[in-house]
């Protein structure tokens, strides 16, 4: 892989990589020259390299060799677009286990668990959307013989799009294919925190792509992201991350009525009916919980609700399968659970897990911090299972994104619909229940933008994801996602 680094850049390189980022065809430092440097969450004073901190000049200028691209890019046949992005997702495949490699190394996502099926789902992401190139298209309208009534499908034009840390490479796949393939350019702003997949990623599109039809900054939001969505040359701002940015994020862009899509936060209920004490019930509700991404994730079933006839027993088996979770270096194959992106966010699960222990009338079912056999100079975080929770606690209402689950009881479907829908967001749900007819009344009852019936895993291509209520606006990953959010209708209306 090859970003234009000073050093090699590879999970165990010794010597710190100096990133550049992607302006048009080249890698270049910040106008500034400023650079900031990217440690790793396995060990906090190993710095593995520096990235350009970007400001507002880096922004004009990424954003000026993305205007002069696109329209040539959106003029291409379609089977242009979708061969580039082919070509770039065979060569994704050729390196998903370095960019694996470096997912564990940047983010602290486990390698078998988590790093190795992102770099993976990249790729798969880029093949449906090369696929979907051809329906990029408009349709007539019948009338009359001598009139001619059509839509034309054109693309947005630049679109800004503003990742996350906590699955750089993942989010990128929502994004980058399906804004490419129906005609834009895009500019990625990296999180400060994982920054050199997301530069990784771009070296192999640049190989494929017209210069300036990808660019990459990297730096703090509040400076070059905050230039981007304030940009009058970014057509429409792709965000991922907290319900509090991507508030102000769509405010600053609304002002200048830029387009916005918003996947932010999520409190995902997570219900058990009496019929599902089962191990596979079990095992679904553990990759619902997240954990093997230490919970770093905006669709994590983080409120358990199990019926009281079979609460005990199921959270038995649970925490029996919960117990046998290795939490370690996330570049180890054995590794279940790898570690927190940075100290703010340990600190930040600590005071939930501080402030649920102290509550009272809690129980604590599973305290793993007593197997916990790594630690520091690493953030780990091991697994938490808190049951007795009411509803209207913290613990119950905000958005944790750490290892801990909330147990909370009950009797009456209308009331686990209740309380699974009394919450300010609304990104995933999990139903389990062997009455297939209960399971899907359920799920259509509940206030959430993807909800699974009887599985817990992660977001398949091709289908819809995004969120409700707080947790954002706009579709992704899927065709309708990508027709919504990635291009505008011209109506033509003619006569002779
Ligand atoms: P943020 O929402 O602040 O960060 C997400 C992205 O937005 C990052 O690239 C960030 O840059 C950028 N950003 C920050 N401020 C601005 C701005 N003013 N204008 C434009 N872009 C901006 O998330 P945090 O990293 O602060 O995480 C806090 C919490 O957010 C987590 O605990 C979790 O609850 C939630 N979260 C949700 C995610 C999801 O998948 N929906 C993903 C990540 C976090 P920079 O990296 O430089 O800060």
């Amino acid at each position: 892989m090859s970003t234009g680094t000073d050093a090699a850049s590879t999970s165990e390189a010794t010597s710190p990589s100096a990133y550049r980022m992607l302006i048009g065809e080249d890698w270049v430092d910040a106008v500034s020259g400023e650079t900031i440097e990217v440690i790793t969450p396995v060990d906090r004073t190993r710095v593995i390299g520096t990235v350009p901190r970007a400001r507002a000049q880096d922004a004009d200028r990424a954003v000026a060799a993305a205007r002069a691209a696109q329209p040539g890019w959106a003029a291409l046949p379609f089977t242009e677009r979708q061969r580039a992005l082919l070509r770039i997702a065979d060569d994704l495949e050729d390196v998903v286990e370095e960019l694996a490699a470096l997912t564990a190394l940047d983010t602290g996502n486990a390698i078998r668990t988590q790093a190795r099926p992102e770099a993976q789902l990249l790729v798969r992401a880029f093949r449906y959307f090369a696929g979907l190139a051809g329906e990029v298209k408009g349709v007539t309208l019948p009338v009359g013989a001598d009139e001619l009534s059509l839509t034309r499908r054109l693309p947005v034009g630049v679109v800004a799009g503003i990742l996350p840390w906590n699955s750089p490479l993942m989010i990128a796949a929502f994004k980058v294919p399906a804004a490419l393939v129906t005609g834009n350019a895009v500019v990625l702003k990296a999180a400060e925190d994982a920054p050199t997949t997301i530069l990784e990623l771009a070296a192999v599109c640049a190989r494929h792509l017209p210069a300036g039809v990808l660019g990459v900054l990297t730096g703090y939001g509040p400076e070059v992201g905050q230039a981007l969505v304030e940009h009058p040359g970014v057509d429409k701002v792709s965000f991922t991350g907290s319900t509090a940015t991507g508030a102000g994020v769509a405010a600053t862009a609304g002002e200048r009525l830029a387009q916005v899509s918003l996947e932010l936060g999520g409190k995902s209920p997570c219900i058990v009916f009496p019929d599902a004490d089962t191990d596979d019930v079990v095992e679904q509700v553990l990759l619902a919980t997240r954990f093997a991404r230490q919970g770093q994730s905006c669709t994590s079933g983080s409120r358990l609700f199990l019926h009281e006839d079979i609460h005990d027993s199921f959270l038995e088996k649970l925490v029996a399968k919960v117990s046998q979770l290795r939490v370690g270096d996330p570049r180890e194959e054995s590794t279940d659970i790898g570690c927190i992106i940075n100290q703010r966010q340990w600190d930040r699960v600590q005071s939930f897990i501080d402030e649920g222990l102290a509550t009272e009338g809690v129980r604590v079912a599973y305290d793993g911090r007593e197997r916990l056999t790594v630690g520091e100079p690493g953030f780990y975080h091991a697994p938490m299972i808190l049951t007795q929770v009411d509803n209207g606690w913290r613990i119950a209402r905000e958005e944790i994104f750490g290892p801990v689950l909330s147990v909370l009881r009950w009797r009456e479907q209308d009331e686990v619909v209740a309380m699974a829908n009394d919450s300010h967001y609304g990104l995933a749900a999990f139903v389990f229940a062997r009455d297939v007819g209960m399971a899907l009344g359920t799920a259509q009852r509940i206030e959430s933008g993807w909800v699974q019936v009887n599985q817990g895993g992660a977001q398949q291509v091709g289908q819809s994801y995004g969120g409700m209520k707080g947790s954002g606006q706009g579709r992704e990953l899927s065709l309708e996602g990508m027709l919504e959010g990635f291009t505008q209708i011209q109506q033509i209306n003619a006569r002779w």
